[in-house]
């Protein structure tokens, strides 16, 4: 499994509130963050939480936006209003790839068109 450790959740105690830290703790310690890479290198991730599963980007290069995800907590509460940093699968993904703790699935640049097309027409 994963750890982190007490000295790495105080500093992101200092950051986040601690629910979405334990959010984002449980959708790792459940394996729910899925990386999937094309042979071309597009990374893009999958995060199954309690509203459903959302697509993840980071590292982005749009301006002011680094990173994405598709739920509404992120929208509304980080875009929007920006009370919040980032929501909870955001900070999931992070943390998995800080601890190793993705679930990683290779995947065809056909494939991902395809996902990306349907998970972005049905954002808004
Ligand atoms: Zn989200």
């Amino acid at each position: 499994m994963f750890s982190v450790t007490d000295d790495a959740l105080h500093r992101l105690q200092v950051v986040f509130p601690e629910p979405l830290i334990l959010a984002a703790l449980d959708i790792i310690d459940r394996e729910n963050v899925v990386k999937y890479e094309t042979i071309s290198g597009h990374v893009y991730y999958e995060v199954a939480g309690s509203t459903g599963t959302h697509t993840v980007n980071i590292g982005l290069n749009l301006g002011p936006v680094s990173s994405f995800c598709t739920c509404p907590a992120y929208i509304y509460a980080v875009l929007l209003s920006k009370s919040h940093l980032m929501c909870k699968h955001l900070l999931a993904v992070r943390l998995a790839e800080r601890i190793h703790a993705c679930v990683r699935r290779p995947i065809g640049q056909e494939e991902l068109a395809v996902t990306l097309q349907h998970r972005y027409t049905n954002v808004f």
